[in-house]
């Protein structure tokens, strides 16, 4: 009698699970050994035995989750767990973002994490991997998704900085914490001719950023900012979507405000956060590179993960011809503050 063929990987409560080398990966609960894609609170959770992470990615986790049991793995580099070979391959998501490639009886399965194909100054570029299964994020898995530059929309962003100067408003920046706010200070260099002053969340990230050589515009703390003799009006401020919820914006009046996310390329969306502007820089794939990408890997099977999935998986069986199907309950909502942008 013929064993079955057990799955390279599968879905189990804990989150992705491989049987050959007895590990997960981004798992949702506790386990002995956790393979991280990146820092993202979706991905990465405190409480497993032990983390392997590439190594951009580690100081994110050390500063986020204070992470004690690690490995740490240079891009491209095989590591044996149990009979599964593994690999980190740059994800181009935010610094550290791997995609997660595991090899079982010569059959190879890429995770790919969060990725984007679009060029980002703060991580390492995306790298494609040929596999047999490939299992996909889309997050923004509907053709109305198609970004435009990124140097084109921080140009957009620094005249809109300079035009609140003028008159005499300070201008807050809304982006998450780890990797939008630094792509943004990133790309502000050159374009934007002063400091930036940063909310506590994204000065700790910054730091690490920095640490790694990655170049950012100079900042200062919020927690510098004198509230009896405030700096001139003009002053451009970057803080996590979450921290206008509090009385802690008070301070910066008046302000312009603009989230800086995929999202703000749907109009609807914008105007219901109450935003003045948005900037449409996400990092994550848009619909063309979303569909480049599952062909590029020339996977004959592609499970579809986060955000439009059924839709997504479907299109790719009936238009690519491709064998696909959703993986909807991997991740949960979207709760958390970095997710989805
Ligand atoms: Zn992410
Ligand atoms: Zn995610």
């Amino acid at each position: 009698m013929v064993a079955k063929k057990q799955a390279v990987l599968m879905r189990t409560p804990e989150g992705l699970y491989c049987p050959a080398g007895d590990f997960h990966i981004d798992p949702l609960r506790p386990v002995k050994t956790a393979i991280i894609s990146h820092a993202h609170s979706d991905h990465a959770r405190a409480g497993h035995g032990h983390y392997h992470a590439s190594e951009s990615c580690i100081p994110l986790l050390k500063t986020r989750l204070n992470i004690e049991h690690y490995s740490e793995h240079g891009w491209g580099r095989p590591f044996k767990l149990g009979k599964a070979t593994v690999s980190f391959h740059p994800a181009g998501h935010v610094l550290g973002s791997a995609q997660i490639r595991v090899t079982v009886n010569g059959e190879v399965w890429v995770f790919s994490g969060d990725y984007k194909r679009m060029p980002d100054a703060s991580c390492e570029p995306f790298e494609l991997v040929e596999c047999d299964t490939f299992i996909t994020e889309a997050t923004f898995g509907l053709p109305v998704y198609r970004w435009e530059d990124p140097q084109t929309v921080f140009q957009q962003m620094a005249d809109w900085l300079q035009e609140n100067r003028k008159q005499g408003q300070h201008s807050l920046v809304l982006a998450y914490s780890l990797g939008k706010a630094q792509r943004v200070l990133a790309n502000l260099q050159g374009k934007w001719d002063d400091i930036a002053w940063v909310h506590g969340s994204i000065h700790n990230i910054n730091q690490d950023y920095m640490e790694q050589g990655i170049e950012l515009l100079p900042t200062r703390h919020t927690q510098e900012w004198d509230k009896k003799e405030p700096p001139p009006p003009g002053q451009l401020i970057i803080a996590p979507p979450g921290a206008v919820a509090g009385t802690w914006v008070k301070r910066f009046t008046p302000c312009k405000m603009a989230g800086v996310s995929g999202w703000a390329a749907i109009r609807g969306i914008r105007r219901r956060q109450g935003y003045n502007r948005g900037f449409a820089v996400s990092d994550h794939a848009d619909w063309p590179n979303l569909i480049r990408t599952i062909k590029e890997t020339k996977a004959q099977k592609v499970w579809v993960t986060h955000g439009q999935s059924q839709l997504f998986a479907r299109y790719i069986r009936e238009e690519l011809g491709i064998e696909a199907d959703a993986w909807d309950s991997l991740y949960g909502g979207d709760e958390a503050e970095e997710q989805a942008t």
